[in-house]
C-alpha cells in the first residue's frame, strides 16, 4: 500500500527532464497518487504525465498567472473532485551579481519563485479548507539559509527566503483549517538547474563543501516531499526540511 494511495497531486514546473518536480511527481505516482504536471509547455506536461500512466493529467499553467493557476485548479477539482496536495516546485534562476539585476530580473525571479508559489497556493487553499485537509510543500533553496550560491544570485536569494516566511505564515494561518504547509531547502541537487553552469572545478570546489561528499540527486528531494505530502509528516506544519548532504552543519 502506498502512502498517497487514493491522493490527488498537483507539481508545478515538473516537466524538466531531469528536474526535482519530475522526480517527485514519479514518486508520488509510485505510491499511489494521481498526479497532475503542470508547467509552461503543455506537450511536454502531457508527456511527462502520459509517461507516469493513463490516469495522470499534463497542463499548461504558467505559475506567474494568477488567472491560469485558478483555471488549472478549477478544471483538477472538477474533474478529480479534490486537490489534497500541491507542491510548488516552479523555478528560475539568474547567475548575476548585486549590482548587475536590472528591475527586469528581479520582477522574473521574484514572479517565478515567491509570486507562483502564492498565486498556486490561493488556487488550492479554499478546497483544501472546505474539506478540512491539506499539504502544501514550498521549494525553497539552501540559497536563502546561506545566500549567494553560484546559480542562483542574490535576487533568487531573496525569493526563496520570502518562501520561507511565506510557508511560515500560511502555516500558521491554515493550521486550524487541517491544512500544512512546509518546505524543502535543497542544497546543491544535480540537475538541469545545475548541469550546464559548471566547469570541473567549480564542481570540485562544490563538492569539497559538502559533508557528504557528494552532490544529491533529485530522488532524494522527492523523498522529502513525499514525507512532507503524507501522514507520515501529520504533526509537521511551518517546518523547513534541508537536504543537502549536511552543507550547513
Ligand atoms: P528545473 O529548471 O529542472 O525545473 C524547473 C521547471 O519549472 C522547468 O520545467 C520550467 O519549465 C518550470 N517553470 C519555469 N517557469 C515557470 C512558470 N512561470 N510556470 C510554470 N513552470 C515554470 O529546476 P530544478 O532543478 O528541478 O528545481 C526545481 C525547484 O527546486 C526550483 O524551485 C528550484 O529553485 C529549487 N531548487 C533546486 C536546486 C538544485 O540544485 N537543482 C537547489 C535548491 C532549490
Amino acid at each position: 500500500m502506498g502512502l498517497l494511495e487514493g491522493r490527488y497531486a498537483v507539481v508545478t514546473g515538473a516537466a524538466s527532464p531531469r528536474g526535482l518536480g519530475r522526480a517527485t511527481a514519479r514518486l508520488f505516482a509510485e505510491h499511489g497518487a494521481t498526479v497532475a504536471i503542470l508547467d509552461l509547455d503543455a506537450a511536454a506536461a502531457e508527456r511527462v504525465a502520459a509517461d507516469l500512466g493513463a490516469d495522470h493529467v499534463g497542463l499548461a499553467c504558467d505559475v506567474t498567472d494568477k488567472g491560469a493557476c485558478e483555471a488549472a485548479a478549477r478544471a483538477l477539482e472538477e474533474r478529480w473532485g479534490r486537490i489534497d496536495i500541491l507542491v510548488n516546485n516552479a523555478g528560475i534562476t539568474q547567475p548575476l551579481k548585486i549590482m548587475d539585476i536590472a528591475p527586469a530580473n528581479y520582477d522574473a525571479v521574484l514572479d517565478v519563485n515567491l509570486r507562483g508559489t502564492l498565486y498556486m497556493s490561493q488556487a488550492v487553499i479554499p478546497g483544501m479548507r472546505a474539506r478540512r485537509s491539506g499539504s502544501i510543500v514550498n521549494l525553497s533553496s539552501v540559497s536563502a539559509q546561506r545566500g549567494g550560491g553560484i546559480f542562483g544570485g542574490p535576487h533568487y536569494s531573496a525569493a526563496k527566503g520570502g518562501i520561507l516566511g511565506l510557508t511560515k505564515a500560511m502555516a500558521r494561518e491554515l493550521a486550524p483549517d487541517g491544512v500544512r504547509v512546509n518546505a524543502i531547502c535543497p542544497g546543491f541537487i544535480a540537475t538541469d538547474i545545475t548541469a550546464g553552469a559548471l566547469t570541473p572545478q567549480m564542481l570540485e570546489s562544490i563538492i569539497a563543501g559538502i559533508p557528504m561528499g557528494r552532490a544529491g540527486e533529485a530522488s532524494d528531494v522527492a523523498g522529502c516531499a513525499l514525507f512532507l505530502a503524507s501522514d507520515l509528516s501529520a504533526y509537521c506544519t511551518g517546518t523547513e526540511v534541508d537536504v543537502n548532504g549536511g552543507s550547513l552543519i
